[in-house]
């Protein structure tokens, strides 16, 4: 009963290794003597053998004042328990000798202590790369999947889980093929899985049906192979390159879409360069009307490749305005009255609409007489025979800046259609049979009001009732 008391006595009062130390030493005592020896050793003995032990620390002082305190006690516990000096000879030798132990002990205990410093610093080291890749992951667009070789999701970012509309949380860990609803992808994933034991890449391109339009995306699988393992784990990144694909379905619409249009005013002048050639204007009034149309045509195929030129000057940052004050009305009222025998054409009635004020700002003439041009050409474009355009130049947010505003009765456009108008080459499918165009006169006009002039651009429109197109410029450009 003592000595376990004297034990937790020392356990109490002695720290860490130091404890252990008393413990060891305490056994081997035991041990050495072939019987139990503490109560012969008495407890100034032990208490001199375990203060030898605490000399041997590298904490000594704080280990010899942990001693020092438990003498104490122990004296007042037990004053007429044999003395030090008559501890056995045999015995002290026995505790020198595991002094050495219990020095080792205490050195091990050190190195031990800066492992387990070393292998915290290693951790948080660890835990910060960790942290680090996963931020990188997550920041990324593309979409990332890492599957193992049970096809299970282990990894997912937050673009992987936008795209494929799932909680992350709920997703990992689970059977791709119940993550996942495109059974194209799940078959991708399964075969770079099962496709063999060497370190392999593969792309494939897929269109994932979305709403409200299907995405284009690159897939490229790589397996990470497991010499150990039949199937490997696949790592998936997945790229939307439907804009890509858009741009360049457009360019090649425009291009066949431009020449045709190129073509259809250049084989006009062609037939009547013949016929004037062959003789077949007879008299002066036919040769006349042939010239005429020629003229008319090389206008039209000029206008277009000015517009296509002007859209990518602007584009490149390679237009200079030539600024200048000045009052937009009668800008607006010339080309109104310039598209007049247009509009006479099929009985549409041009409307001017005369504000009480001048309205003033600073712009390039030329290119605001085109924009008002192209608004009200296509008014008269796409509005039926007998309808009407009205043409408004204004005032407004409080002065500062001016509005025109061009409306017609026309065909309007539908909803859908809305937010695409002002893209290059865009056109209305109902509207290709109505009026001849590119699909490049609203995006020069947005080019030129909003690159160039810093103002806006909007439309509104109803179906069968008519749009209205407007845009505004600032009175004072940087300021
Ligand atoms: P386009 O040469 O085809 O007229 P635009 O860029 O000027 O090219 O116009 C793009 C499309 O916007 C047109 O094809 C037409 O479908 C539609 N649009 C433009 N203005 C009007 C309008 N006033 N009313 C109805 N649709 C219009």
């Amino acid at each position: 009963m003592r000595v376990a008391w004297i034990i937790s006595l020392a356990a109490a009062g002695l720290t860490g290794a130091a404890t252990v130390a008393a413990a060891v030493i305490a056994g081997l005592v035991v041990s050495a003597s072939g019987v139990p020896s503490w109560p012969a050793l008495g407890l100034q003995g032990m208490l001199g053998a375990l203060a030898g032990a605490g000399a041997g620390f590298a904490a000594g002082a704080a280990v010899r004042k942990q001693l020092a305190r438990l003498r104490a006690t122990v004296e007042v516990v037990e004053p007429a328990e044999a003395p030090a000096h008559r501890l056995s000879a045999p015995l002290e030798e026995i505790a020198r000798v595991h002094l050495d132990v219990v020095e080792q002990l205490a050195g091990e205990c050190r190195s031990i202590r800066s492992q387990i410093r070393q292998t915290e610093i290693r951790k948080h080291l660890a835990e910060t790369e960790v942290q680090h890749l996963s931020d990188v992951l997550h920041s990324l667009r593309d979409a990332v999947l890492v599957t193992n070789e049970f096809n299970e999701l282990v990894m997912a970012n937050d673009a992987a889980a936008s795209l494929f509309a799932f909680r992350r949380e709920e997703a990992l860990n689970k059977p791709v093929n119940k993550v996942l609803r495109e059974a194209q992808i799940v078959g991708l994933i399964k075969e770079a899985a099962e496709a063999g034991n060497s370190n392999s890449r593969k792309h494939a391109e897929c269109v994932l049906p979305r709403d409200p339009e299907p995405l284009n995306v690159e897939v490229s699988l790589s397996s990470l192979a497991d010499p150990t393992r039949e199937a490997s784990s696949v790592v998936t990144i997945l790229h939307d390159i439907t804009q890509e694909r858009q741009v360049s379905r457009m360019k090649n619409e425009f291009v066949s879409k431009a020449s045709h249009e190129l073509r259809t005013p250049l084989s006009s002048i062609k037939a009547y360069i013949e016929m004037l050639l062959d003789g077949e204007a007879r008299d002066e009034e036919a040769r006349r009307e042939f010239y005429e149309i020629i003229q008319h045509e090389a206008e039209r195929l000029g206008r277009m490749i000015d517009n296509m030129l002007n859209i990518s000057r602007i584009e490149a940052g390679m237009i200079t305005a030539n600024w200048e004050n000045v009052d937009l009305v009668p800008i607006a009222q010339d080309a109104a009255e310039l598209l007049k025998p247009q509009a006479a054409e099929k009985q549409i009635r041009i409307h001017f609409q005369r504000p009480h004020q001048a309205c003033h700002a600073d712009v390039d003439q030329d290119m605001m007489k085109q924009v008002i041009t192209n608004l009200i050409s296509n008014a008269i474009k796409y509005t039926p025979d007998g309808g009407r355009v009205t043409v408004a130049p204004d005032l407004t947010d409080c002065d500062r800046s001016v509005i025109v505003s061009v409306s017609d009765t026309g065909l309007g456009i539908p909803p859908e259609a809305l937010p695409k108008l002002f893209s290059k080459f865009y056109r209305v499918d109902k509207h290709e049979r109505v009026a001849k165009g590119t699909g490049l006169g609203l995006n020069l006009v947005k080019q030129i009001v909003e690159s160039v002039h810093h103002g806006e651009v909007g439309v509104e429109s109803e179906v069968g009732k008519g749009s209205r197109f407007w845009f505004i410029v600032p009175c004072k450009q940087g300021g």
